[in-house]
């Protein structure tokens, strides 16, 4: 038997698609994915662990419960995803497309709307990466999306979205409009939970990946209970594994412990963006999150050096011109971030 030629058996959509590079390159100094650099300091019960042979609870009611009580809002409010990217994917493959959010933005938003074959519109931020509302507003309205992706504050240009837009947004659409706050806890801005009451279109999107348990695969989503149903419907049955409900559980038992690792970040940014301000020829965006996006020339070669010197920090040059994107760390990575761009400036000038 001859073999296929998987590319062209995939479908029309999937052919043109590149899989999602998490690209795994080997760095003293790891600041390239928005991970804390604090693990928590859990432990799995003697219960959980005598309890691997089981499937773990379909719905994740313990964990709900916590989560309902921490936000004010009922447990039928919310979905619990394998990372919240599982719950983009559930969104839309439950509601379809048109998919709209602004770019440049997290890229899931449109490669989950490509690979389930429904329309992404992407609409240009403005240059200060504002969002555009007149051209938001003009776009909901020509088009209808049935999802618009706000990620609040946006990954990779680190700021938050004027309140007020959105608010005009939720106000002006018939879709679902998602506030994705994988970076709220970063922010000076407040979380949109609270406007659940305000809005029934509204959904806010939360992870547990950017602070401090990335490995636990957690995300969940707030919203309307008849939006959570509909959800539910095509989210797979044990989609969130046992190991990771009971380690999310305790962790919301011990918030002061990540309470105080955000505040680390948070300090040490402020620290950072002076660094970069001081670099002659970075240009760095104001942040509020854990992770600063700057410019300078020669991006693509400064990403490559910043590797030979041990730090990884993500280049974004190919969605943003001479673009690099770095995520706060410790103290130590961040000085050693510091001063390898600093020398990798000075030699090339
Ligand atoms: C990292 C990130 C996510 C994905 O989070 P997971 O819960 O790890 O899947 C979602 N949205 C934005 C904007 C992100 O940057």
């Amino acid at each position: 038997m001859k073999k296929p030629d998987f590319s062209a058996l995939a479908r029309q959509n999937i052919r043109s698609l590149t899989a999602y590079e998490a690209k795994e390159i080997p760095c003293r100094v790891k600041l390239d994915a928005n991970e804390s650099p604090y693990a928590p300091d859990l432990a799995l019960s003697s219960q959980v662990m005598a309890s691997l042979n089981r499937y773990p609870d379909p719905q994740g009611l313990a964990l709900k419960k916590a989560l309902s009580k921490e936000y004010a809002v009922a447990e039928r409010q919310i979905l619990l995803g394998n990372g919240s990217d599982e719950i983009i994917y559930n969104l839309i493959i439950a509601f379809g497309g048109p998919v709209l959010y602004p770019v440049p933005t997290f890229s899931m938003y449109g490669i989950i709307s490509q690979a389930i074959g429904e329309q992404g519109i992407g609409i240009p931020l403005q240059s200060d990466f504002s969002l555009d509302l007149r051209k938001m507003l003009a776009a909901i309205r020509k088009l209808q999306p049935k999802i618009v992706f706000l990620s609040s504050p946006n990954n990779p240009t680190g700021n938050s979205f004027e309140r007020k837009a959105i608010e005009e947004i939720l106000h002006v659409s018939d879709g679902i409009i998602v506030v994705d706050e994988a970076y709220q806890p970063f922010s000076k801005e407040k979380s949109f939970i609270p406007e659940l009451k305000r809005f029934s279109n509204l959904a806010v999107l939360r992870t547990f990946s950017k602070i401090g348990l990335a490995a636990l695969r957690l995300g969940y989503i707030i919203a309307d209970e008849g939006m959570i149903a509909e959800v539910n419907k095509v989210r797979l049955p044990y989609n969130v594994n046992a190991l990771s409900q009971a380690l999310a559980l305790e962790s919301l038992c011990r918030k002061t412990e990540s309470r105080a690792g955000v505040k680390k970040i948070v300090a040490e940014r402020t620290r950072v963006v002076k660094e970069l301000k001081s670099m002659p020829g970075v240009e760095s965006c104001p942040s509020d999150a854990n992770f600063i996006l700057f410019r300078l020339s020669n991006a693509d070669a400064v990403h490559k050096a910043l590797i030979r010197s041990g730090v990884l920090v993500r280049n974004m040059s190919v969605m943003i011109p001479d673009a690099l994107r770095v995520t706060i760390g410790t103290p130590d990575e961040n000085a050693a971030f510091c001063a390898a761009l600093r020398t990798i400036i000075k030699e090339r000038s």
